[in-house]
C-alpha cells in the first residue's frame, strides 16, 4: 500500500514523493496501517513503486499485494484524478472495516473501485462485496486481463470471472479488466452465454486517456454473432448427447423421464435473449425446463401466471436451474432472463401476455423425424426470426 500513519496517527502518502524524500522517511518510522493498526515496512524501490507492507497478512485485504496490484491501483487513482473525478487511495472505511483501492463518488454515488489482480475465494469477493452493497456503497470491480481467456470470441466463465459480470453505469452485463503493465483497458459486453462456462462477448481494447463512461457506453449488439451462436448451441445439445458423463447428466435424465429425445426440442428452445449471464445452467436447458412445464402439449386457451413460473424455477426445479454468483446481482432481477424468453415466445405466438398471465395459443410440439426435419426447421426458425430475436438485445428496458 502507499498510505501509512506514522507514530503521531498522521496519514504519510509515497505517491508523487521523490526518492530522496523516501529514504528521508525510512528514519522517521515505524510505521502502521491505518486499517488493522499493525506495523508495516517501508519498501523502496520495487521496480520504483515505493511501497508499505505488512509484515504478516492485513486481515482487511488478506491477500496481499503484488508488484502488479500496486502498479494497477496506482494507475486507477491516476486515471480517475486525471479525469476531474476526487479520487482518494486506500481510504479506510472503519465503519464497515474496508480498504478500498480507490474510493470516488460518480453520480452522487458512492463507489469503492477495487483491482482484483489475483484469484481469490469466491466466498471473499462475496463478503466484501455485501459488505458494501448493505452501506450504500458501489463496489466496481476491475480485474487485472491476465485473468482472461477469450478464443473466437468465446470468454471462458468460470465462477471467478463471471463473478465480475456487472451492470453499473450500464444497461447490460460487461467485464471491466486493466493491464497496468501496458496500460490499457479491456471491457467484455454483449455477453450471450451458450453453456455454464463460455459465453460469446465483445473485447474492446480502450487507452489511458478514455473516460469511465467511455469505457462502458454504447454497445451495439453484434448481429454477426447470431449464426455462430446458433451452431454453437446446436453443437452444445449433439456433444451433451454424446459426453461421457450423459447418463449421469440431469438434464438428459429429465428429458428421459418426460420420454422426450434431446433432439426432438423444437427450434425455440435454445434461443438468445438478452440477460442470460444471470443463469449459470446452460441456456438450451434452462429453456427446455419452461417449455416442457408451460407448453408442451398445453390445451390452447390454458393460461399461467407469472408466480407459477416463479414457483417453478425457485422451488420445483431449484436443483435444476442455477444462478451464477454475480457481483452486482441485486434483488428479483434474476426472473430477468425468463421473462425475456417468455416474451419471446409471444412473438412467436405460442403464447399471448396479459399483465402477468400468458394464454397458451399454439402449444409446443416435438419435433417429428428429427433426423430429416430438425435441421431444415431450424434454418427456417432461425431465418423467420432473426429479426425479432436481434432486436430484442436492443431493447433490454421493454
Ligand atoms: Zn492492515
Amino acid at each position: 500500500m502507499f498510505i501509512a500513519k506514522n507514530h503521531s496517527g498522521e496519514l504519510i502518502s509515497l505517491i508523487s514523493k521523490s526518492s530522496e524524500s523516501i529514504n528521508m522517511l525510512k528514519k522517521e518510522g515505524p510505521f502502521y496501517c491505518p486499517a488493522c493498526q499493525e506495523e508495516v515496512i517501508l519498501k523502496i524501490g520495487m521496480k520504483k513503486l515505493s511501497h508499505f507492507a505488512h509484515k504478516h497478512s492485513c486481515p482487511i485485504k488478506p491477500e496481499g499485494e503484488s508488484y502488479t496490484h500496486l502498479l494497477g491501483k496506482l494507475f486507477l487513482y491516476q486515471w480517475l484524478n486525471k479525469q476531474g473525478i476526487d479520487a482518494i487511495l486506500e481510504q479506510y472505511l472503519p465503519s464497515i472495516s474496508q480498504r478500498p483501492d480507490v474510493f470516488v463518488r460518480l453520480n452522487d454515488i458512492p463507489v469503492a473501485v477495487e483491482f482484483q489482480s489475483s484469484v481469490i475465494p469466491l466466498i471473499d469477493l462475496e463478503k466484501r462485496t455485501n459488505n458494501y452493497l448493505q452501506h450504500g456503497i458501489m463496489p466496481l470491480w476491475i480485474i487485472h486481463q491476465r485473468q482472461i481467456t477469450v478464443k473466437n470470441q468465446i470468454i471462458a466463465l468460470s465462477d471467478f470471472i463471471g463473478y465480475f459480470i456487472q451492470t453499473f453505469h450500464s444497461t447490460q452485463g460487461y467485464i471491466l479488466t486493466l493491464d497496468p503493465e501496458r496500460r490499457l483497458f479491456f471491457t467484455y459486453t454483449n455477453i450471450i452465454p451458450i453453456s455454464t462456462n463460455r459465453a460469446y462477448t465483445i473485447q474492446k481494447q480502450h487507452r489511458f486517456a478514455n473516460s469511465f463512461k467511455d469505457l462502458i457506453g454504447n454497445n451495439i449488439f453484434p448481429q454477426y454473432f447470431y449464426h455462430p451462436w446458433i451452431q454453437s448451441i446446436e453443437s452444445w445439445l449433439k456433444n451433451c448427447i454424446i459426453s461421457p458423463d450423459a447418463r449421469k447428466n440431469a438434464f438428459l435424465q429429465f428429458l428421459y423421464v418426460n420420454r422426450i429425445h434431446p433432439l426432438e426440442l423444437p427450434p425455440e428452445i435454445g434461443v438468445p435473449v438478452p440477460e442470460m449471464y444471470y443463469i449459470k445452467t446452460p441456456p438450451l436447458e434452462w429453456q427446455a425446463y419452461l417449455w416442457v412445464a408451460f407448453l408442451w402439449d398445453k390445451p390452447v386457451n390454458s393460461k399461467f401466471h407469472l408466480s407459477s413460473i416463479r414457483a417453478y424455477i425457485y422451488h420445483k426445479m431449484k436443483n435444476y436451474i442455477v444462478w451464477r454468483q454475480l457481483a452486482t446481482l441485486i434483488g428479483n432481477e434474476n426472473m430477468r432472463p425468463f421473462v425475456h424468453y417468455l416474451q419471446f415466445l409471444t412473438k412467436t405466438g405460442h403464447l399471448k401476455k396479459e399483465g402477468d398471465t400468458f394464454i397458451v395459443r399454439k402449444s409446443g410440439k416435438l419435433i417429428d423425424k428429427p433426423n430429416i426435419c430438425r435441421e431444415p426447421l431450424r434454418n427456417d426458425f432461425f431465418r423467420r426470426y432473426k429479426g425479432v430475436l436481434i432486436r430484442s438485445f436492443l431493447l433490454t428496458d421493454e
